[in-house]
């Protein structure tokens, strides 16, 4: 059996290391001291100034949300996973769709304008498979509007443009720790932001609202992390050089073996490079995408379709509409396995058997 994705899991004994710390110390939780190292690890490795560990990437898309006092409507893709539009429903904003570009999958930046009204209070979009949105036009576009910009970072940890995080773009970019990501802390989450005084607001609504020893300064939640989640965090960063470096490999084979499949790969970001967080194809036709994750199924090949349906189509609680390019990639599209733990030969077997369904 080969799953879509299995998480990374670290020698044993050097998580062990870190929970005897949390055994000596007692200190479980409320951003304690591995809660605080794994912040400025990752600020270390991302080279960015401010961050928050947090529950996981969707409390994160609240909180930001929340922090930036957005109301009114939201204008965000339907090309992508479903807490991206879920947690605008959830802060009782209006989640407004902007197609997708064919090429790049993210929002599609030459159409936002369009859909901007006199509601319009922010972009929300998702670098897709960690592929980099447009984000001088977006930025070009919110200034000229005075509109906040969030990112839905949770594909893109590590991913650079122009040689500096993409984290940095936006008001505040999130991202998801969450085992199933490119790098994780079984769950969690990550907010971004260069703004020190919203940090400090995040700081505070991450915890309850509390601003000192009987005192409330915001509306607040439960966005903390505990020392255990930080722990595998932290011994997770020592091998993200060695996590990309495989999927790199692994993602450099599909491309060779796949090179007479019927289907084309996402344009990446010119200014950016890949991180391999997915294997994402988008094939000819659905009726061969179907027939090609049937087969590989009964082979015990697991494969997802990430994203389907698209989002715009798909939520009980908002009206269907039509969002011709979204529609139609999230019907073909496919990503394939693609994890630490996955071997070339495994690799190659996949390829060599996905050819083969489509020429039968
Ligand atoms: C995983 C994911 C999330 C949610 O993150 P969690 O940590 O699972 O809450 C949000 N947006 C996108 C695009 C994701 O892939």
């Amino acid at each position: 059996m080969i799953p879509v994705t299995k998480p990374f899991l670290p020698p044993q004994n050097e998580y062990q290391q870190l929970l005897d710390g949390i055994w000596k110390r007692q200190w479980l939780t409320n951003m304690g001291p591995l809660a605080s190292r794994l912040e400025m690890e990752i600020k270390d490795v991302l080279r960015l100034e401010h961050l928050l560990f947090v529950t996981n990437g969707t409390v994160a898309l609240q909180m930001a949300i929340k922090a930036l006092d957005i109301k009114g409507e939201i204008i965000t893709t339907p090309f992508s996973f479903v807490a991206t539009t879920s947690t605008i429903v959830w802060e009782n904003c209006k989640p407004i769709f902007v197609d997708i570009d064919k090429d790049t999958l993210c929002i599609d930046a030459k159409k936002i304008e369009d859909a901007i009204t006199d509601k319009t209070e922010a972009i929300l979009a998702t670098h897709v498979y960690g592929n980099p949105c447009d984000v001088f036009a977006i930025e070009a576009i919110a200034k000229k509007h005075d509109l906040k910009v969030i990112y839905d970072g949770a594909h893109a940890f590590g991913v650079e443009i122009e040689g500096k995080s993409i984290f940095e773009f936006g008001d505040i970019t999130t991202c998801s720790l969450h085992a199933t990501k490119l790098y994780h802390s079984i769950e969690g989450g990550l907010l971004v932001t260069k703004n020190a005084k919203l940090l400090a607001k995040l700081a505070k609504i991450r915890n309850f609202g509390i601003s000192g020893f009987d005192t409330f300064s915001d509306l607040g939640i439960n966005g903390k992390n505990s020392e255990f989640h930080a722990a595998m965090g932290l011994v997770n960063l020592k091998y993200l050089k060695d996590i990309k470096n495989k999927r790199k490999l692994l993602s450099n084979y599909y491309d060779e073996k796949l090179k007479n499949l019927k289907a084309i790969r996402p344009t990446w970001h010119k200014k950016s490079e890949n991180n391999f967080a997915y294997y994402p194809i988008i094939l000819e036709s659905e009726e061969l995408l179907l027939k090609i994750k049937e087969n590989l199924d009964l082979n015990e090949i697991f494969t997802r379709r990430y994203f389907y349906p698209s989002l715009s189509s798909a939520l009980p609680y908002l009206d269907k509409i039509d969002m011709s390019v979204s529609d139609d990639i999230a019907m073909r599209v496919l990503c394939l396995p693609l994890f630490y733990d996955l071997t070339l030969e495994e690799v190659d077997y996949i390829s060599r058997l996905m050819l083969r369904i489509q020429n039968n």
